[in-house]
């Protein structure tokens, strides 16, 4: 039979006990709504500082909400990546077998710039404009997500040293090539970073995998490198940053997965990790035997090198997270828009608007936070954007990634049931949020990470209050979380949670009040500063629900 709106589940289903359901009471999958036009913070970041990404943005907004594209994210996610150890007739291949999905996302992906147009576009606002795109990618897939966040941070690593300049051409180009041949023939490349080694991913001075130079030593020469990886995700990329022990300490090195001459590279993939989520990503244990490297950068100055890129992976994070709170509120809204109970639309009844609007609070600070660290990158040549980047990175890492996990549970409790079926984008949305605040940087580490800034460059802290205290002068609640900031930095060696979560909810209320309706600000400023809310969703009260809904609402 042909199933047409107006049929009910009782005609089109062989349930034919079933009583006749109107169909508007069912919710129709979110399709073909422009994530990024419907979108009011992007759209705000690019007319205000990227107007030239908009057509781009745009086109990668149609995708979101395509049901061939969530088809594919979903498929890729479900048909697991396999490895290949070995060919037909016995040569070692470690070739990584993927669902067609995979490589479909992949060349929407690197096809739309998300990885590299920050580097490309030299126009102004290239960071922002990047951004954005990230944000719209991380609505679509995380797994792959993360090859696109590695490539961002890896070119401006590869243009620093000149041996590697067709490794970083190969990166920057718009498109896939998932062909398993030398860089030299590809038209486009994707990189992975190898760092962490079974005792431990955080300490990477302690790494014991080794690294000796061919002849001369130094940055650009050619190294042997020897020992393993206990995490390597995206193994089958064309090259890899990776860091060892050399003479000089701590150094950090490219290796190539195959050998101009066609040969792979002295390396061998143990096995594929059986994850939580991201699984789509192949995530890989590895040994390096005389892998052949380019030492990048001097040596012993590998942790530096490899921060430097980290800096804009966990920006990538930051934003990445608010894109996954969208994605989770976006569906939020449309089932509670939708569905009626009780005589109203669920968005409508009293308990529930509460909940949608805490959560729309919550993308909403996210988002402008995540969004304003990238800005910051679009100005390094000013000193005071400069410190407003390197203080506010680990503060944006450290608050989006770990709020998108509360935000991923609430909104599969305000759909119900319907979220917790493997047919709904939310059981995706659940298991992907915790990784962001873990890769990169644990949490810990981001706090750590902040304490080094203030006690290495306490005036770091200057223009990120400065930016908070015309707000603060309007909202009380916001002044004294401001002193009592004040008074917490003038200890930096003890920098806990605690000031961190502070600094990331007043600089969000601060951009809120600068860029949002002053409903959401407002609702913002009462529940996130003030008392009289409680530790979870939807516990605000006295403000104007509606209107901070229909803030996040797509349109
Ligand atoms: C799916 C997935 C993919 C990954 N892909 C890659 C990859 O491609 N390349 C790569 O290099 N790594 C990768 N990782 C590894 C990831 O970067 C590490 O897991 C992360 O850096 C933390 O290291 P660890 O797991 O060894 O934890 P540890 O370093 O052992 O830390 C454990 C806990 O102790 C805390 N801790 C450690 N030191 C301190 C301290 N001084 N003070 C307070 N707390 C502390 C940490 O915050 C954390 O909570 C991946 C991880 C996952 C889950």
């Amino acid at each position: 039979m042909t199933i047409t709106d107006e049929t009910t589940t009782a005609e089109h289903s062989d349930y034919t006990h079933q009583r006749p359901i109107p169909r508007e009471d069912l919710v129709p999958d979110l399709n073909h709504v422009n994530a990024f036009t419907t979108d009011k913070v992007a759209s705000q970041v690019i007319d205000t500082f990227a107007p030239w990404a908009r057509d781009r943005a745009a086109t990668l907004g149609g995708q979101v909400w395509d049901p061939r594209v969530l088809k594919n994210a979903r498929d890729a996610q479900r048909y697991t990546p396999e490895l290949r150890t070995l060919n037909r007739i016995g040569d070692e291949v470690y070739d990584i077998e993927f669902h067609p999905a995979y490589h479909e996302l992949m060349a929407l992906g690197f096809g739309s710039g998300a990885h590299s147009l920050a580097w490309t576009a030299e126009q102004p606002g290239a960071h922002s404009a990047r951004a954005v795109l990230s944000y719209l990618w991380n609505q679509i897939d995380g797994s792959t997500a993360c090859p696109i966040g590695m490539a961002y941070a890896s070119i401006p690593v590869l243009r620093s040293q000149p041996e590697l300049a067709e490794f970083a051409r190969a990166l920057e180009a718009e498109g896939y090539d998932s062909a398993d041949v030398p860089i030299q023939h590809k038209s486009a490349a994707t990189i992975g970073y190898f760092m962490t080694e079974k005792h431990g991913g955080s300490d990477l001075r302690a790494n014991v995998t080794v690294a000796r130079p061919v002849g001369k030593r130094g940055p650009g020469e050619k190294y042997l490198v020897n020992g393993h990886k206990w995490f390597a995700s995206v193994p089958m990329s064309d090259c890899y940053l990776t860091v060892a022990q050399t003479e000089g300490g701590v150094s950090c090195l490219l290796i190539p997965r195959r050998l101009p001459d066609g040969r792979l590279n002295n390396l061998k993939i143990n096995r594929l990790k059986d994850k939580l989520g991201n699984k789509a990503n192949a995530s890989s244990e590895i040994e390096y035997h005389d892998a052949e490297a380019f030492l990048v950068g001097e040596e012993g100055k590998g942790v530096r090198t490899i921060l430097s890129s980290a800096e804009y992976t966990r920006l990538d994070f930051a934003v990445g997270s608010a894109g996954l709170m969208r994605a989770a509120l976006s569906q939020a809204l449309h089932y509670n828009d939708t569905r009626s109970a009780f005589g109203a639309k669920l968005s409508q009844l009293p308990i529930q608007a509460p909940v949608l609007a805490d959560l729309a609070l919550e993308w909403a600070g996210a988002a402008h936070l995540g969004f304003r660290v990238a800005r910051a990158e679009d100005s390094r040549d000013d000193v005071s954007e400069r410190l407003v980047s390197r203080l506010l990175t680990p503060v944006a890492k450290f608050w989006n990634c770990r709020r998108v996990s509360s935000v991923t549970e609430e909104v599969i409790q305000s759909i119900g049931g319907n979220a917790y079926i493997e047919e709904h984008p939310c059981p995706r949305y659940y298991r992907e949020a915790p990784l962001n605040a873990i890769w990169e940087g644990t949490s810990n580490m981001m706090v750590m990470d902040v304490g080094r800034v203030l006690t290495r460059e306490p005036k770091a802290i200057e223009p990120v209050l400065d930016e908070i205290r015309p707000a603060a002068a309007e909202h009380p609640l916001l002044a004294a979380a401001l002193d009592e900031i004040d008074e917490l930095v003038m200890a930096p060696e003890q920098t806990t949670r605690y000031l961190v979560t502070k600094l990331a909810v007043t600089t969000q209320a601060a951009l809120l009040v600068e860029h949002a309706p002053t409903a959401v600000s407002d609702a913002f400023i009462a529940s996130r500063l003030g008392t009289g809310w409680g530790p979870g969703y939807g516990t605000l009260r006295g403000v104007d629900f509606e209107s901070i809904i229909d803030f996040g609402r797509l349109g």
